[in-house]
């Protein structure tokens, strides 16, 4: 109006969630009543009726713009280059796949991008879990007390004990065996008075202290599961900040678990279904919803005389952005724009000062994401969207040697 050039493109995003839930809410989930075509069909006649009611409301607000031409995500040509884009990513070397934990919204039923997660209060069951130590003959300044040793984790996600492959303690941390009436108790040595406060318990004396390290190689008897002994690793994400020291590592269901399990080759296992129920394959609970399981879970390891404690806190806990309900951590196999491979990160940090940021402390914001940000999830177990246009191996998993190929001509197939 001041007599300068700008055209303005109104943009809507049709694809994602939002959409596919109403039309999930009229006709149930794909696979049920509709197929996934039909459905697809649905949720862009929906998308379209929305755009229309928003459109004519801008324009009796006053709102001038290229009204005729609106630039959607749903435009065929759009679509096409989404892909195409997905396929220059690829031929750079930047997209992986791996069986990873996700952040996973039980509701959704799909994996969540860190933007989708929200931090709330929720209050939660904590326990302190004791492991009985095997082995301890092999470390000579336990050998005295046999195996008479219990290592002692704490967690907030009893559901997550199924899982447990290993307990991880640090390299450097001091460990001591602390006599008491419920047995003698590995921790850490600086966190036996708060742990013993906190427990309850006598500190009949000290019967030992080792370093972290001289623990690595051990064993201990899980104890929900008979066949199954895990071992003592060392991990540098192990802190004295909380807990005992010791630390219940699932790498199915937590990144620092996930991280030192790559290093001692620790099974990623993941019990639990996409609805949150243990699946067959599972070693016990089997079928049963995660939450559910959760006092059950408590209740055997207090009959089993390995639940040293049992209390409720209220933490700050992921959560959904939508559902609002508490996420968990699940691996899957996902695909994942990563950020080292091909120097992705450094890449991005070198360029974000050749920008000018408005305002300046933009900056500095991008900087920290940039640095912090885990490899970028990119699978959606959804059917609303743009598809990942990979042709796989059935067996190996492998991508078809002729993936680029492959990609142009699905691009093509949509404008
Ligand atoms: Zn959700």
């Amino acid at each position: 109006m001041s007599g300068f050039d700008a055209p303005y493109v109104p943009g809507w995003d049709c694809h994602g969630l939002p959409i596919e839930q109403k039309v999930e809410a009229k006709v149930g989930k794909v696979g049920q009543k509709v197929s996934a075509t039909e459905f697809r069909g649905l949720c862009r006649e929906y998308a379209s009726t929305q755009i229309e009611l928003q459109k004519a409301d801008f324009k009796r607000l006053g709102v001038f713009g290229d009204w005729d031409n609106p630039y959607l995500t749903m435009n065929f040509h759009q679509e096409a280059n989404i892909v195409r884009a997905l396929a220059k990513i690829y031929d750079n070397g930047h997209v992986t796949r791996g069986m990873k934990p996700v952040n996973w919204c039980l509701d959704c039923s799909s994996a969540l991008a860190e933007a989708e997660v929200e931090y709330q209060d929720k209050v939660s069951d904590a326990i302190y879990v004791s492991f009985d130590v095997l082995g301890t003959d092999k470390v000579a300044a336990l050998a005295d007390i046999a195996d008479n040793i219990a290592a002692v984790i704490w967690t907030t996600t009893p559901w997550t004990l199924p899982a447990n492959q290993a307990i991880s303690v640090h390299p450097e941390h001091n460990y001591s065996v602390v006599a008491t009436e419920k047995g003698n108790l590995l921790l850490a040595a600086d966190l036996v008075e708060t742990a013993l406060n906190e427990l309850k318990l006598e500190n009949n004396g000290i019967l030992a202290t080792v370093s972290g390290s001289e623990l690595e190689g051990l064993h201990a008897q899980h104890p929900l599961i008979a066949d199954r002994q895990v071992p003592l690793i060392l991990g540098d994400h192990v802190t004295t900040d909380s807990g005992t020291g010791l630390v219940h590592t699932a790498p199915g269901h937590g990144l620092d678990d996930y991280i030192v399990g790559l290093k001692y080759n620790l099974p990623v296992e993941n019990p639990v279904s996409g609805t949150g129920v243990y699946l067959d394959s599972a070693a016990v609970f089997a079928g049963e919803h995660i939450y559910k399981a959760n006092p059950k879970i408590i209740a055997a390891l207090h009959d089993n005389g390995h639940l040293i404690s049992h209390t409720k806190i209220e933490h700050s806990y992921p959560h959904c952005w939508r559902h609002k309900s508490p996420i968990i951590f699940r691996a899957t196999p996902q695909w994942f724009i990563n950020m080292e491979t091909k120097g992705l990160r450094a890449r991005a940090l070198a360029d974000i000062p050749t920008v000018n940021w408005t305002p300046a402390w933009g900056q500095n914001r991008i900087e920290a994401m940039m640095t912090g940000r885990p490899d970028w999830c990119i699978s959606r177990q959804r059917t609303w969207g743009v598809p990942i246009t990979f042709f796989t191996h059935k067996e190996t998993g492998e991508l078809h040697p002729n993936t680029l190929e492959l990609m142009e001509t699905a691009a093509q197939k949509n404008q």
